[in-house]
């Protein structure tokens, strides 16, 4: 079997954007209104030669109830079946109490996590990102899913660590 990368995180932080930037097509469904994706989709990935499986999830809401609760519920199912977990977070919001509470689980789960400071689009927005080194998961790489901006960069990181 291939090696399983999962992405999560909050809702709107533009998981499924990261995903079809990586896939290098557009499968993953993006919406302007947060938490489209209810459970998690895996696609057949590569990067520099190497296969994985990626799997996008929806948003990950932790006081959550009701269908978000199977959401996340979900998300925390493709941490449990991931290799590394990719974290993305919304650099030009910053660090959100959701955003900690997931870090906490994270840490729980004992899996290796690459975080991806997400909407950096610009070289403005560079220390945006560079303030999630707070959240005391290392390296937090500036990434524009939607630009394309770092994402090379992620994903070398990411193959590193698998
Ligand atoms: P998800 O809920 O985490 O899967 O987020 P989506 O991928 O659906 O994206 C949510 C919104 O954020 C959409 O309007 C995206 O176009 C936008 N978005 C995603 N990535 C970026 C980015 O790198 N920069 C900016 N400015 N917007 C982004
Ligand atoms: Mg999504």
């Amino acid at each position: 079997p291939l090696p399983v990368v999962a992405v999560v995180g909050r809702p709107n932080v533009g998981k499924s954007t990261l995903v079809n930037r990586i896939l290098g097509r557009r499968e993953a469904v993006v919406e302007d209104v947060p938490g489209v994706t209810r459970d998690r989709v895996a696609y057949d990935a590569d990067w520099s030669g190497r296969r994985f499986t990626l799997v996008d999830t929806g948003g990950w809401a932790i006081d959550a109830t009701g269908i978000h609760l199977r959401v996340a519920e979900q998300a925390e199912v493709a941490v449990d079946l991931a290799d590394v977990v990719m974290f993305v977070v919304d650099a030009q919001v910053g660090a959100t109490d959701d955003d900690e509470a997931v870090v906490k689980l994270l840490r729980r789960s004992g899996k290796p996590v690459v975080l991806v400071a997400n909407k950096v689009d610009d070289q403005r927005t560079e220390a945006d990102a560079a303030a999630l080194w707070n959240l005391g998961l290392g390296q937090p790489w500036p990434v524009s899913a939607l630009h394309g901006r770092g994402s090379g960069d992620v994903l070398d990181a990411v193959l590193d660590v698998l």
